[in-house]
C-alpha cells in the first residue's frame, strides 16, 4: 500500500497500551450502575455464603475437639447437634450460592446486551471512510467479544474477587484469633506473592491486547473468505486460504503460548505459596500441640483456614488479571464509542418541500482519505437540470463510481461544493438527502430476507408501505412477473444470504424495485456492466427506461442507447469534466474525447 502510516492512523481507531486513569476506571464501573439493585442483591448473598463458608472450618475443629475430650454419650449427642446445625447452614449457604450465581450471571448479560447495541450503534453511524481503515473482523471481534469481557469484569469478576476479600479478610482474623503467633509465621508469605501477583497481571494485560489483535486478523480473513466462497472455490484457493489461516492462528497461538507459559509458572507459585503455608502451620503447629499451647482442633481449624487463605489469594489474582484484561478491551471499546463520524449521523437542514432534483457539482475536488495524494476528482463542474437525464461516461477509474457517492454525501469533498436545490448538502439532513435519492448500484446487495424485506428495505422507516405498493414497484421494475409466477413463494419468498438465490438479472431488477418503492425525484443508476443474459438484460433495460422518466437522473452509462437518450453526456477525464453536450454535439466536438472513448471502450450496443 502506497498509503502514509499518518494518515491511517490519523483515521484508524488508535489502540493506546498507556496506564490505566483513575476516569477510566470509573467509567467501566459505571456501566454497572442500571444494574445495581442485581448487583447488591448478589453481593448481600455473597457475604452470606462467603460467612457461612468461613464458619466450617472453625466449626470442624470444634467439632474435632468435641470428639477429643468428653465420653461417649455427650459426645454423641453433642455430635448430633453441632452436625444438624452446620447441615441448616450449609442449606442455607448453598440457596445463597444459588441467588448469588443467578443475580451475577443476569447483570453481566444484561450489561453486554447494553454495551453491544452501543457499540453497534456507534459501528453503523460511522462514515463510509471509516470502514476503510478498520478491518470488518476487528470491529466484529469488539462487539461479540470486547463487550462480554468487560462486563464479565465489573460482574461475576468484581463478586469473585470480593469473595476472596472476604475470605482473606475473615481467615487472617481468625487465625489471629487461633493462635497469633502461628498467624505471623504463616502470613509472611502472602507479601511476596502479591507483589508477583502484579508483574503478572500487568504481563497479562499486555499480552492479552496482543493476542486479541492477532484473533481479529485471523477472524477478517476467515469472514472475507466464507463470505466470497465462490469466489474462493473458482480459483481453488481452498488450499491456500486454509494455509493462510493457519498462519494467523499460528501467531495467535504463539502469543497464547507464551501466556500459557506465565499463566503456568503462576498458578503453580501460587499453588506452591498455599502449600508452604500449610506446611509451615503443621510443623509449628504441631510443636505447639505437643507442648499443650495448642488444642489439636483448633489446629485442624488453622489449617482450613490457611488452606481457604491459600486458595483465595490466587482468587485475587485472577482477580487482577480479569480486571487488567476488561481494562484493556474497554479502552477498545471507549474509543470506538467516543468516535463522532467525520460526516455527522443527525441533525442538518431538511428543507420544508420534496427536492425538485436541481443538482450542481461546483469547482468539486476529491481524494480518498487513504490515498490522499491522488485526486479523483480535480475541480470538477456540473449542473443537472431537474426532471433531465445526465450519462456520466470515462474510462475505468475515471471517477464515476465516487461521484454517486460524493452525491449520496457518503463522502465529503476536498474541496468545492455540491448542491441540491441551492443547499449545500453537507448542511442537509444525510437521511432527508439519501431518501431523495433512489439508487441502484453497479452490483446490487440484497440482504437475507424475502422479496418483501429486500423491497421494503427502501422505505423509509416507520412508513407503512402494502403489499400494492410493493407490487407496483416490482412492476415498474419488471420484477412483477418473475416474482409472483416463477419464485415459490411470490413476495415472501427468501432470497439467501445477499440475494444468493436469485439471478443476477432478478437481482439488479429487484434492486431497481427497491431504489422505487420511495418513488425519489432523484435517480443515481450504475447501470450494470456484468454480462446479464440477453433477456435479463432486456427487462433490467426497459425497467430503467421506464423509471427514469420525469426524474432528476444521474447515470453511469454503459449502454449506447442510454448514453444517446441522454439530454446530456458529460465526459468524466482527469477528474474534470472534458466535455459536455448531447451525442451529437460531442461526435461532432473538435476536442474529440468522447469520441476517442466511443473507439475505445465497448459500450453495449443494445
Ligand atoms: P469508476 O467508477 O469511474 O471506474 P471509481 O470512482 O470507482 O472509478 O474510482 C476512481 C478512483 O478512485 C480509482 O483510481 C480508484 O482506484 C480510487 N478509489 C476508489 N475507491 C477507493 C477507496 N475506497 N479508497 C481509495 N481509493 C479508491
Ligand atoms: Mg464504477
Amino acid at each position: 500500500k502506497s498509503a502514509s502510516p499518518a494518515t491511517i492512523s490519523a483515521a484508524k481507531v488508535q489502540i493506546s497500551r498507556s496506564k490505566v486513569s483513575k476516569n477510566e476506571l470509573r467509567r467501566i464501573f459505571s456501566l454497572a450502575k442500571p444494574e445495581s439493585w442485581r448487583l447488591t442483591g448478589a453481593i448481600l448473598l455473597l457475604f452470606v455464603s462467603s460467612s457461612i463458608s468461613m464458619a466450617v472450618p472453625f466449626a470442624l475443629g470444634k467439632v474435632i475437639d468435641l470428639i477429643y475430650t468428653t465420653d461417649t454419650a455427650t459426645m454423641n449427642s453433642n455430635i448430633n447437634m453441632v452436625c444438624g446445625i452446620l447441615l441448616a447452614i450449609f442449606t442455607i449457604g448453598g440457596i445463597c450460592n444459588f441467588g448469588r450465581v443467578y443475580l451475577m450471571n443476569m447483570a453481566s448479560q444484561r450489561i453486554t446486551r447494553n454495551l453491544r447495541e452501543k457499540v453497534f450503534r456507534s459501528i453503523m453511524i460511522q462514515e463510509t471512510a471509516f470502514f476503510d481503515h478498520n478491518k470488518t473482523g476487528e470491529l466484529v471481534n469488539r462487539l461479540s467479544t470486547d463487550t462480554s469481557v468487560v462486563s464479565a469484569c465489573v460482574t461475576t469478576n468484581i463478586s469473585d474477587g470480593l469473595r476472596s476479600l472476604i475470605m482473606i479478610g475473615t481467615g487472617v482474623s481468625m487465625m489471629v484469633y487461633l493462635s497469633p503467633i502461628l498467624a505471623l509465621v504463616s502470613l509472611c508469605v502472602v507479601p511476596p506473592v502479591m507483589i508477583i501477583a502484579v508483574f503478572y497481571g500487568r504481563y497479562i494485560r499486555r499480552m492479552t491486547t496482543k493476542t486479541q489483535d492477532a484473533l481479529a486478523d485471523a477472524t477478517q480473513v476467515a469472514e472475507e473468505r466464507i463470505g466470497n466462497i465462490r469466489t474462493v472455490k473458482t480459483f481453488n484457493k481452498e488450499e491456500a486460504e486454509i494455509k493462510k489461516y493457519q498462519e494467523k492462528m499460528a501467531t495467535v497461538l504463539d502469543l497464547a503460548s507464551r501466556q500459557s507459559l506465565a499463566m503456568g509458572l503462576f498458578y503453580g507459585m501460587t499453588g506452591f505459596s498455599g502449600n508452604a503455608i500449610a506446611l509451615i502451620v503443621l510443623y509449628t503447629g504441631g510443636v505447639m500441640v505437643s507442648d499443650n499451647s495448642l488444642t489439636v482442633g483448633s489446629l485442624a481449624s488453622f489449617l482450613l483456614y490457611a488452606a481457604y487463605i491459600g486458595v483465595s489469594i490466587s482468587g485475587i489474582s485472577s482477580f487482577y488479571t480479569e480486571l487488567n484484561k476488561g481494562l484493556g478491551a474497554s479502552t477498545r471499546l471507549w474509543e470506538l464509542m467516543d468516535r463522532q463520524p467525520v460526516i455527522p449521523y443527525s441533525g442538518g437542514l431538511i428543507p420544508p418541500r420534496d427536492a425538485s432534483g436541481e443538482i450542481e457539482f461546483k469547482s468539486v475536488s476529491f481524494s480518498y482519505p487513504n490515498r490522499p495524494e491522488h485526486l479523483v476528482l480535480d475541480d470538477m463542474n456540473l449542473y443537472l437540470k431537474p426532471g433531465t437525464v445526465t450519462a456520466i461516461v470515462g474510462s475505468s477509474g475515471s471517477g464515476k463510481t465516487t461521484l454517486s457517492y460524493l452525491l449520496l454525501g457518503l463522502h465529503r469533498p476536498k474541496t468545492g461544493a455540491i448542491s441540491l436545490d441551492s443547499f449545500r448538502i453537507e448542511d442537509l439532513n444525510v437521511s432527508w438527502l439519501r431518501g431523495a435519492i433512489g439508487t441502484v448500484s453497479q452490483e446490487p446487495v440484497l440482504f437475507s430476507g424475502t422479496i418483501r424485506d429486500n423491497v421494503l428495505y427502501g422505505a423509509p422507516d416507520g412508513v407503512q408501505v402494502g403489499d400494492d405498493q410493493v407490487f407496483e414497484a416490482l412492476k415498474e421494475a419488471n420484477a412483477f412477473k418473475f416474482v409472483t409466477s416463477d419464485l415459490p413463494h411470490g413476495l415472501d419468498t427468501f432470497v439467501g444470504e445477499r440475494g444468493i438465490m436469485l439471478s443476477g438479472g432478478q437481482k439488479q431488477r429487484i434492486a431497481i424495485a427497491r431504489a422505487l418503492i420511495k418513488n425519489p425525484q432523484i435517480l443515481l443508476l450504475d447501470e450494470a456492466t456484468s454480462a446479464l443474459d440477453a433477456e435479463s438484460e432486456h427487462l433490467v433495460h426497459e425497467a430503467l427506461e421506464k423509471i427514469m422518466k420525469g426524474r432528476t437522473v444521474l447515470t453511469i452509462a454503459h449502454r449506447l442507447s442510454t448514453i444517446k437518450n441522454a439530454d446530456q453526456i458529460a465526459v468524466l477525464d482527469q477528474g474534470k469534466v472534458a466535455e459536455i453536450g448531447t451525442y451529437d454535439t460531442l461526435m461532432a466536438s473538435e476536442l474529440g474525447v468522447f469520441r476517442n472513448l466511443i473507439k475505445h471502450q465497448a459500450f453495449q450496443q443494445t
